[in-house]
């Protein structure tokens, strides 16, 4: 059965810490099982596996991190890492679901599952890669149900962290843009994609990526979407903008190469991919595919 529901994230609840441990104990609280950076569905893999305590309750015990993600149709839900057991299948796991890559089975899952997905994956994450201290070095310890690491000796507080990245769909004359990284799968092409800089707005990250990256000045930037890209703590900002020509200087350090694509090259692609359903770069070429050219 699809989960169509979406999270209610309900922060407010995330200092209420003897709510949370009588959560973790009721058995028809919700689990959300995470192994290094993969996420547990059903063995078919088309939707989010969601354990109750009452019959996975033992995974609380071997998880390295647990935090609350909220309330899903009024349960509790818990996001448990199990990174650091080798074989997390073993015991009550088996046989209900799986362990995939959120990037491949995305696009199978409800935009309410692929949430809780991309929150439990990059919550756990960031609980992995801050368990001590940046100022002193000590040990952090979570609290909030998970949303925050609190260094006892300083009392320096340390916050889930989501770093800011553009991507930008480039078009001039009814042909748009995709480049291939360096080391990238056979024939895949995609949008052109960096982070933000400090001080620096989204849309200054956008026109300096696109003349870094291609030696294109754009104009006639529009935002499209976001998308929150726990690979591993990106949110993604979509922007669709005209070149103001189609002469490609290429950073060949950062690229291996890039090319202009007319409608017609993308909704038949002969010798090269693009990324799957469930990423923002399919959503973008998807819906330049869906709008007339208005210059051809
Ligand atoms: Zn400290």
């Amino acid at each position: 059965m699809p989960l169509l529901e979406r999270l209610d994230r309900a922060g407010h609840l995330r200092k209420d810490t003897d709510r949370l441990l009588g959560a973790l104990d009721a058995p028809t609280t919700l689990l959300v099982p995470t192994w290094r950076n993969q996420t547990f569905v059903s063995p078919e893999g088309d939707a989010l596996a969601l354990p109750e305590v009452a019959s996975s309750g033992t995974l609380i015990d071997r998880a390295g991190e647990i935090a609350w993600l909220g309330q899903l149709e009024g349960r509790d839900c818990f996001a448990v890492d199990l990174s650091e057991l080798e074989d997390p299948m073993q015991g009550v796991l088996s046989g209900i679901g799986t362990f995939a890559d959120l990037r491949i089975v995305g696009g199978r899952l409800t935009p309410a599952e692929a949430e809780i997905a991309a929150y439990a994956l990059g919550l756990l994450r960031w609980h992995r890669h801050n368990r001590h201290c940046g100022l002193c070095g000590g040990r952090t310890e979570p609290k909030e149900g998970g949303h925050v690491r609190i260094c006892p000796t300083d009392g320096e507080r340390f916050f889930p962290r989501t770093d800011p990245a553009v991507m930008v769909l480039v078009q001039h004359g009814g042909r748009c843009v995709l480049a291939r990284q360096h080391g990238w799968p056979e024939g895949m092409y995609s949008i052109i994609a960096g982070f933000v800089e400090p001080g620096e707005t989204l849309e200054e990250a956008a026109a300096r990526e696109t003349f870094e990256e291609l030696g294109l000045q754009i104009d006639n930037l529009r935002y499209f979407r976001s998308q929150p890209w726990p690979f591993p703590a990106s949110l993604m900002t979509g922007f669709i903008a005209e070149a103001t020509s189609d002469a490609i200087r290429l950073d060949s350090e950062e690229l291996e190469t890039a090319r202009w694509f007319t409608r017609e090259d993308l909704a038949n692609p002969r010798g090269f991919y693009y990324p799957p359903a469930y990423s923002l770069a399919h959503h973008m070429i998807a819906a330049f595919l869906s709008t007339p050219s208005r210059t051809t």
